[in-house]
């Protein structure tokens, strides 16, 4: 006899006992090759089995589990708009059952008298005999008995393979779990599971794969989940101690004067959520630790005339500070409403984008360097190579869910090329005589200590709380939610395709009434043809067909002035466009979503989107808030053919609903996180078990947890938290990027 082998959670699948090659094979093929990546192969769900019944005992219209030989079978083709049917008769020797599959003309090879099944399924009265239809089956080998089921008994459902089954992965695991589950350590202290009312860590194991109630399974994946969860919260959270502790940014001054200055620049008056939200930035901006918040408010809340406030702070503390805006033509509207508010001022403002010559790049970039630059306001532009700061003190990413994390950390970069070169770090001095918001730069200081922006994002998509929590947890969040006042809400209509002429009737109305219109479609060229969910052939309408069909001689619009615009066109096209269209010179723009973020035409009051089945519910809202920037009231008509169940939701939730708050809890819901925010993309490890949308209430009990308990120990350094701390790198290490900590 060969010595026993110690298992550890290491072992290989094939070394285990009761473990046949073949399985261990298929499972290898599926990843799991050791004990412990055996246990932490998790079911997808649960499943109820009742106990199992005789035949004879079975009463309709209840769903059973039973066994039995078949002993005929038959397949009858399909006609005249019927379907195929595939017939069988099972016996088990007290009485006959009739099973039954639709449109599946395969089981002919899988079932033939003589085969023993057990089946499972919805029983209903049929002639005068019982039947059930698409039942679930399985087919019962002779040389492995499978024990009836006397009692209801929850089973395991595994992802599976065409090589091995789930039930040969459930009996894999029943047979190999109990070895794993002693050598499973639990990362959390007693008190939280007792706190928490979660189960050990190898029993949480046991409750999932073993479960002996519904329940159980639950309160099993409930543990796991939430240290899912909890994890990703503890990395948060250390990220966000780490760099609070480590890096600094130059603390601005603030003063009733310099606050007077900036005001005075400003056309209106700020609404009090705006002046909430300032005070919580300059909160932030006057403090050396830096700043990393989120301003989120709806589209036309007025988000810009904030982050211009951050960056005066910055010049009236003689820093740089730096907008950056996802497209050229949003870049230079920034850059022509902040010129405009600061005509006359000593604030240098400068504008960067990617389509400047290369000599006045050059000319640009040195100023920059030198400090001759207080505001630049760019495109990525500002994140590329070369664009050195003299002393980038405010870093504003307008748009954010347009870039994603790593321009974030990009832009947060450029502070540091700014290390002991630029005046930042030293403390303001008599912030009351800065109250100028346009002294020039000081020269460099020896002792600057490393530096980094104070970072603020901006979006007009809402990120739900829940989302917020875990792809941005590393931000505070100030939320602007009410519009400057004088806004009408836009009125929202959706309509078939059918009606497109009536639309375009009411349009042709509105237009010779004096207002002008946004007309948006999905491309820019001759329509592409494609075959809709339905199997019909459609097409995509383009700027090109529809303002053919609009302008031509007895088209809705000949005779109005239409002008296309969509990112083909040069920039100088655009401008000029733009510029006609804000003058009144061109009544109907053909667009493509280019005008979803920027332009500000409040003259423009009505909105026409043609097939808005193709856009997601931010991006229809973000076009409409194009609209309803004026006295008059907005509509907003969205011709859309409800292709899929999907697409129908999201016109019905755009109809009612005109908060984008709202709107982006929907859009989450409908079509998850990860598309509406690129999780993936995110570096955000996406859960096996939590579930975003289910598990939000746990996910703030990890959050709170974890925030509490990475306040108590930073750095997670007690010998009884090396468990926990292996975990989480293992988890999140390359995310959080200080793996090396400690
Ligand atoms: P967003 O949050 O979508 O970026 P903007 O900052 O572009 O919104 O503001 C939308 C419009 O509202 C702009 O024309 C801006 O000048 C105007 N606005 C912003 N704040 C106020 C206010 N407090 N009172 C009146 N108009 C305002
Ligand atoms: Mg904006």
């Amino acid at each position: 006899m060969s010595a026993p082998l110690e298992i550890t959670l290491h072992t290989p699948v094939k070394q285990l006992p009761g473990v046949r090659a073949s399985n261990a094979t298929a499972l290898a093929a599926l990843g799991v090759h050791n004990l412990g990546q055996l246990a932490a192969y998790l079911p997808m769900r649960h499943e109820a089995h009742q106990a199992e019944t005789s035949i004879a005992e079975i009463r309709p219209g209840t769903i059973v589990t039973t066994r039995g030989e078949v002993t005929a079978t038959r397949s009858v083709a399909g006609r005249s708009g019927k379907k195929s049917r595939f017939e069988a008769v099972l016996h088990d020797g007290t009485g006959r059952l009739d099973l039954v599959w639709f449109n599946a003309p395969y089981m002919r090879r899988t079932l033939h008298p003589g085969v023993r099944l057990s089946v499972h399924g919805d029983v209903r009265a049929f002639g005068s005999g019982i039947q059930v239809a698409n039942p679930k089956y399985s087919i019962l080998d002779d040389a492995k008995p499978e024990p009836i089921a006397a009692e209801a008994r929850v089973r395991s459902v595994y992802p599976a393979s065409e090589h091995i089954s789930s039930n040969v992965i459930e009996e894999v695991i029943r047979a190999t779990l109990p070895l794993a589950l002693p050598l499973i350590d639990d990362h959390l202290l007693p008190e939280h599971r007792r706190k928490r009312e979660l189960p050990e860590l190898r029993e949480a194991y046991r409750m999932i794969h073993l479960p002996e109630t519904e329940a159980e399974a639950a309160g099993g994946r409930r543990r796991l989940a939430y240290d899912e969860l909890l994890l990703l919260q503890l990395g948060v959270h250390m990220k966000r101690a780490h760099l609070r502790g480590t890096l600094r940014s130059p603390a601005l001054a603030w003063s009733a004067t310099i606050d007077q200055h900036i005001r005075a620049r400003f056309p209106f008056a700020l609404t009090p959520d705006q002046n909430r939200v300032l005070k919580e930035v300059t909160a932030d901006l006057t403090k050396d630790t830096p700043t990393n918040r989120l301003i989120q408010g709806d589209v036309g809340s007025g988000k810009t005339i904030v982050a211009l406030y951050a960056m005066l702070l910055a010049a009236a503390s003689r820093h740089q500070a730096a907008l950056m805006a996802p497209t050229e033509l949003l870049a230079e509207q920034h850059f022509a409403s902040i010129s405009g508010m600061l005509g006359g001022s000593k604030v240098r403002v400068r504008l960067l984008t990617g389509s400047m010559s290369t000599r006045d790049r050059a000319v640009l970039l040195r100023e920059l360097e030198r400090g001759e630059i207080d505001l630049l306001i760019g495109t990525h532009a500002v994140i590329s190579g070369g664009v050195k700061f003299h002393s980038l003190a405010v870093a504003v990413i307008d748009e954010q869910h347009r870039f994603g994390v790593h321009q974030r950390a990009a832009l947060r970069s450029k502070g540091d090329a700014t290390v002991g070169k630029a005046g930042i770090g030293v403390p303001p001095t008599e912030p009351e005589t800065a109250g100028s918001i346009s002294e020039p730069p000081h020269g460099p200081h020896p002792h600057a200590a490393p530096l980094t922006p104070h970072v603020l994002v901006m979006t007009a998509t809402p990120i739900p709380r829940t989302l917020a929590l875990t792809l941005f947890g590393d931000l505070d969040v100030s939320t602007i939610r009410t519009l400057p006042p004088g806004r009408k809400p836009v009125r929202t209509r959706v309509l078939t395709p059918d009606r497109t002429d009536l639309v375009y009737q009411f349009v042709r109305r509105r237009i010779d009434a004096g207002d002008q219109v946004y007309i948006v479609v999905p491309t820019i060229d001759s329509d592409a043809l494609l075959a809709s969910s339905t199997g019909v052939e459609t097409s995509i309408a383009s700027v090109e067909s529809v303002m053919a069909r609009l302008t031509s001689p007895g088209g809705a619009l000949s005779g109005v002035r239409v002008a296309a615009m969509h990112g083909r066109l040069t920039q100088e096209e655009r401008d000029a466009t733009m510029r006609d269209f804000r003058d009144g010179r061109i009544r109907a723009l053909v667009a493509t979503t280019v005008i979803e973020v920027g332009v500000d035409v409040p003259t423009a009051n009505v909105m026409v989107i043609e097939q808005a089945e193709r856009f997601g519910l931010s991006q229809l809202h973000q076009l409409r808030g194009r609209v309803g920037r004026g006295r008059k009231q907005s509509v907003c008509l969205l011709i859309g053919d409800a292709v899929t169940e999907v697409a129908g939701q999201r016109l019905a939730v755009m109809r009612r609903v005109n908060d984008g708050f709202v709107l982006a809890e929907r859009d989450f819901e409908i079509r998850g996180p990860g598309e509406v925010f690129g999780l993936r993309q995110s570096g955000v490890a996406p859960f096996k078990v939590a579930d975003l949308m289910n598990d939000r209430d746990l996910l703030q009990l990890a959050t709170r947890d974890a925030a509490a308990w990475i306040a108590r120990s930073p750095a997670l350094a007690r010998p009884d938290e090396s468990l926990v701390r292996r975990r989480l790198f293992k988890a999140h290490g390359p995310w959080i990027g200080i793996g090396d900590v400690g």
